[in-house]
């Protein structure tokens, strides 16, 4: 199937306008080639977004009741599964991933859409005790305009998140996607003028990070930044946010640990213990990468660990199989860098993968590697490589074991593999994370789940029905009638 590729314009205030500053080029990461362009968008192009979107509130969006603008994210869940097929092919060649992960993005979005679409006439306020003489209410508001800037590991799925709870809540939205990887976030625009959104309830405005994302950030007419991406970027955004007194939410990075003590059942967790660090090539925010396992147990794992690893296969989005290349050369260089480090530091690598055969020249290409006995303070048991690099460490006892597992910066979500039914609790009570797995790895992702940081991997939270306060002001009113 060919599929038509979005142009390279931006989408505000319901029509697609060219960018003043050209285009930027869209490189396939499976072949280094480029494939497409989109709109350079900057500064004045995010002024005029904000604008639209102002506008919206006080228009037919802005008047519209909650039912109305459910029954609106449900048309367009029912339009992304209409267009599934073209929305993964997108997602696949623009972010080099598999394509059966491309379509799994896809489902999640269109689920994103239902769940919000769903809740948008669920968000009650409450009555409070009060003095005599006093009723006193509570009421959820839309902030007003949501900017939401979004990596490009998972543009479909973030953009769902976030999009669908600000405008389940009723916000306007001016979207930031990444310069790597958008065509599905641009894809999502046509079909939200398709079922009927009204003009500047969505807007998107593609361009490089440093500056349409920067003036996104830095300007005065938003009421609040959805940031998911690194925490570097993320600090600079909080401090253009801070400028302005403007609340942000911060979905960053992670460093996420996989235990394993001896009695777990290994047959079911091998899956997983692999597939949390391999899916999207290990560029995933939530990626397992640190196994930490239980010393008189290591052996066994790591052999049966590097066994699936070496089975692996590399190719293009379009071939399909368990990994697809990095984003872009950096990345790989980075990755790379993190291989040659490991390397010079005596590490020993315990099993890669192989390039499959036929695979393009000129893609991004990394090879996933299992490193063994790797020290908890070593900069791969430490830092995001975010590639495909599992950092295995064993741990003597259950003390150790949640020492190791805290023992990062980061704390966005772990997992605890163990038949001890007292030991599963007291673990998970105890680990540092926003999420937290027992014998399994991501529960199959649900959009029902609440989903965020502590430590250096954010705070606020996105999926879930909570997320809905995120993107609300809660105001009280308090009649006095005597
Ligand atoms: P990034 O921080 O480089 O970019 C994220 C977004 O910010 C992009 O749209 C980019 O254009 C924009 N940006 C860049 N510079 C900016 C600036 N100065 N001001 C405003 N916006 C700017 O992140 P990335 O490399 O695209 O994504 C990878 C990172 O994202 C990893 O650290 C990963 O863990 C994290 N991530 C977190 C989650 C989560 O939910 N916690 C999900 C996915 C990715």
């Amino acid at each position: 199937m060919t599929i038509a590729l979005p142009p390279p314009k931006l989408l505000i205030g319901g029509r697609w306008l060219d960018a003043p500053a050209g285009s930027i080029p869209v490189i396939n990461p499976s072949d280094g080639e480029e494939f497409t362009r989109i709109a350079n968008g900057r500064a004045n192009d995010i002024d005029t977004a904000v604008r639209a979107a102002r506008a919206a509130l006080d228009g037919p969006w802005g008047r519209m009741t909650a039912l109305e603008r459910g029954r609106l994210l449900l048309k367009l869940s029912r339009a992304v599964q209409d267009d599934a097929e073209v929305l993964a092919k997108l997602e696949a060649m623009d972010t080099g991933k598999p394509l059966k992960q491309a379509k799994a993005d896809i489902v999640a979005l269109a689920r994103y859409f239902e769940f919000y679409g769903s809740s948008a006439d669920k968000l009650h306020g409450h009555t409070i005790p009060y003095l005599d003489g006093y009723s006193v209410m509570t009421f959820w508001e839309p902030l007003g305009v949501t900017a939401h800037i979004i990596p490009w590991n998972y543009p479909a799925q973030i953009l769902g998140r976030s999009l669908g709870a600000a405008l389940a809540v009723g916000n306007a939205t001016v979207i930031k996607p990444a310069e790597d990887a958008c065509l599905s976030v641009l894809k999502v625009g046509e079909l939200s003028l398709e079922v009927g959104f009204p003009p500047g309830a969505i807007n998107i405005v593609t361009g490089y990070g440093e500056d349409a994302g920067a003036a996104l950030a830095a300007h005065p007419g938003i009421d609040h930044i959805s940031f998911t991406g690194s925490p570097e970027t993320g600090a600079l955004v909080q401090a253009a946010a801070a400028k302005h007194n403007k609340p942000v939410t911060m979905e960053l990075g992670g460093k996420s640990p996989q235990v394993v003590f001896a009695d777990a059942d290994l047959d079911a967790a091998l899956p997983f213990l692999v597939g949390a660090i391999i899916q999207n090539a290990g560029q995933t925010c939530s990626a397992g990468s640190r196994l930490v396992v239980e010393r008189s147990a290591y052996d066994r794992v790591m052999d049966q660990v590097a066994d699936r690893f070496s089975r692996l296969q590399v190719g293009s989005s379009d071939m399909d199989l368990d990994l697809g290349p990095v984003i872009n050369k950096q990345q790989k260089q980075r990755v790379e860098g993190y291989l040659d480090r490991a390397r010079k530091d005596g590490l020993k690598s315990c099993a890669q993968g192989r390039m499959a055969p036929n695979t393009p020249p000129g893609g991004y290409y990394v090879l996933p590697t299992l490193v063994g006995d790797v020290p908890p303070q070593h900069v791969l048991a430490q830092e995001e490589v975010f590639g495909p690099v599992l950092a295995a460490t064993p741990f003597r006892d259950e003390a150790e074991a949640l020492a190791i597992a805290n023992g990062t910066e980061y704390g966005l979500v772990a997992s605890v593999w163990t038949a001890d039914g007292a030991r599963q609790l007291r673990f998970a009570r105890g680990l540092k994370a926003g999420q937290v797995f027992v014998n399994n790895y991501g529960a199959g992702g649900g959009v029902e789940l609440p989903f965020g940081g502590v430590k250096r991997s954010g705070f606020g939270r996105e999926k879930g029905f909570e997320a809905l306060h995120g993107f609300a002001a809660l105001k009280t009113v308090a009649v006095k009638h005597g």
